[in-house]
């Protein structure tokens, strides 16, 4: 029987994120993960941009988030030696005159009007662009090299296997302190956290190749992310009702809509692909020990944002578990719990 502290069902950039920051506070983990196909880290294109919505309000938290998570990205780097993070131009180009506007009269520290034009001749732009400095994570570099760092196992974590003990969990080979579940959009299925409200969406996305190069992340309806040698993600839709996790003819036929409306070059689509998006209904992370099983604990709740949330959230969560620092009551999920008595 082997010892951990901590048994990490799923391994996206939740349980990667929870995962680094427990080894750096010295912890011992065993993580869990089956590489199932619906996983969002598996499809997210990793943006993390400081501004939202039509006023271009900087996003909940973003001066304190994006720093630690702009750390931890390179210490992870350095430690794993792959690249994974790019601060990027979100080159923001404007559908209307209005939106223009907007974007002039919200300054915030992120956001620019461009010095000149980088895309004439290759995008339709009769309203011009703004930028804004975001930032991108290769969750496609990053995920494989710490399921390599750590020893991860290819494997479904089985629930019926969990043995509870008077102070701590039994899994088959292995003792630990508790599990913690990170498994995103399974875990409305998950018996012990199945009445934490989940509000999943389904995102589809395309694999586009294009004829010219650009660092920038490109923003109009649909956004373009470079993936290298002239091909970019091309995404995102958002669905709340939905059958199964196979993407959809609409789907592809709403971002080509997008991709026509912006681009004045052809493009060859090469992929398209879905996944679901572990959404609570405040869109905060979700993360603690069960109130009333300290034995079974939940990092979840990511929605959209999880490359720019996990570090935080995952940094909060175990100055928890280690010093008993309170979580953020956003985060904290005893407000699931508060509400459901
Ligand atoms: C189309 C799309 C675009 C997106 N774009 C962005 C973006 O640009 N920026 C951003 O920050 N976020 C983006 N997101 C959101 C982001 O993907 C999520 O916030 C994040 O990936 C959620 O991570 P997670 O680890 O909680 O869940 P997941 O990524 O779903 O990971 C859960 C993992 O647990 C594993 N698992 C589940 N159950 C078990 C089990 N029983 N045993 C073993 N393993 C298990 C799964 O195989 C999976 O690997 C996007 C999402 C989508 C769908």
């Amino acid at each position: 029987m082997e010892t951990v502290d901590y048994i990490l069902a799923g391994q996206g950039v939740a349980g990667t994120l929870l995962g680094w920051e427990m080894r750096q506070a010295g912890l011992k983990i065993a993580v869990f993960d089956d590489g199932r196909a619906d996983a969002a880290s598996r499809l997210a294109a990793g943006i993390i941009n400081p501004v939202s919505g039509r006023l271009f309000e900087v996003s909940w938290l973003y001066d304190t988030i994006y720093p630690l998570a702009l750390a931890t990205y390179r210490a992870m780097e350095a430690a794993l030696g792959v690249s994974v993070f790019t601060e990027r131009d979100i080159w923001n180009v404007w559908p209307t005159a209005q939106m223009r506007d907007a974007f002039a009269a919200h300054p915030t520290p992120y956001s620019v009007f461009p010095e000149g034009e980088r895309y004439e001749g290759l995008l339709e732009a009769p309203f011009g662009a703004g930028i804004v400095k975001g930032a991108n994570v290769d969750l496609g570099a990053l995920l494989p090299a710490w399921a390599a760092h750590i020893g991860a196992r290819r494997e479904t974590f089985e629930m019926a296997a969990l043995e509870l003990k008077d102070h701590g969990v039994v899994y088959k080979d292995l003792q630990a302190k508790a599990v913690i579940f990170c498994e995103g959009a399974a875990s409305p299925r998950n018996p012990w956290f199945g009445k934490l409200k989940f509000h999943p969406n389904k995102g589809e996305a395309l694999i586009i190749r294009l004829p010219f190069e650009t660092a920038d992340i490109i923003k109009k309806g649909v956004t373009l992310v470079p993936l290298g040698d002239q091909t970019y993600w091309a995404g995102a839709t958002f669905a709340w009702d939905y059958t199964d996790i196979n993407p959809t003819n609409e789907a592809r036929a709403q971002i080509e809509a997008q991709l026509q409306q912006l681009l004045l070059t052809p493009y060859e689509v090469i992929g398209h692909r879905a996944a679901v998006r572990p959404t609570g209904p405040d869109r905060r992370p979700m993360a603690g020990l069960h109130p009333h099983n300290p034995r079974l604990g939940i990092f979840n709740g990511m929605g959209s944002k999880g490359c720019s949330l996990a570090p935080w959230a995952a940094r909060k969560f175990v100055g928890n578990l280690i010093h008993g620092e309170a979580i953020p009551p956003e985060i904290d999920i005893n407000r699931f719990f508060r509400a459901l008595r």
